[in-house]
């Protein structure tokens, strides 16, 4: 029942006839064909989902949407260890070609994908923007699992404290002794 996904569509026909494209992009594919996605993440843990629906609305916007999901593996900027994250895209994004049709998708709320006058989409560049618009900025455990699989609380804390210390022995020596606990420091290291 899954077809290959195409490699060219013309919007206008997809938009005009209401089409819709359901299927996977094999782990296998996404590995040779999406090269941008496969640079932010460490590995494509799963085949990539997309339900696509091709319409137009009231207002005249050519649109899509619909969903793009897939787990990838990605490491943990925090404790430095690798995470799988679920990759859940709602897409919802309108076709334009000149700055009218960009100024009313935007107005309406969608995402714009740029077309030149006689381009054919490739809708796996689609699918693969939504995959990265998704991708955290930063890479890290969900602070739920903090604690659970990332290390890096306890890290945190020493690499904060360190610093620290450092700062107070480059500052100025009046700055240190209006400082309390430097005096506390020092009433220590005598006892
Ligand atoms: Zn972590």
């Amino acid at each position: 029942m899954i077809e290959r996904i195409p490699q060219r569509i013309d919007h206008f026909r997809y938009t005009d006839q209401g089409v819709i494209l359901e299927g996977v992009v094999t782990q296998k594919e996404s590995d040779k064909d999406l090269l941008r996605f496969k640079e932010a993440i460490l590995e494509n843990s799963s085949d990539i989902l997309y339900h696509l629906e091709f319409d137009v609305d009231f207002l005249g916007n050519r649109y899509v949407s619909g969903k793009v999901s897939t787990k990838v593996i990605l490491q943990c900027q925090r404790c430095m260890n690798n995470f799988e994250l679920d990759l859940d895209c709602v897409v919802s994004t309108a076709f334009v070609q000149n700055e009218t049709e960009q100024k009313l998708a935007e107005d309406s709320d969608y995402d714009v994908f740029w077309l030149s006058k006689r381009e054919y989409l490739d809708p796996r560049v689609l699918i693969e923007d939504e995959l990265l618009l998704a991708l955290p900025q930063i890479a890290m455990h969900e602070l739920s699992e903090v604690g659970k699989s990332c290390k890096s609380e306890v890290v945190f804390l020493e690499a904060d404290s360190e610093p620290d210390v450092h700062s107070e022995d480059n500052n100025s020596s009046e700055k240190a002794d209006d400082n309390p606990f430097a005096i506390l420091k020092q009433l220590k290291s005598k006892q």
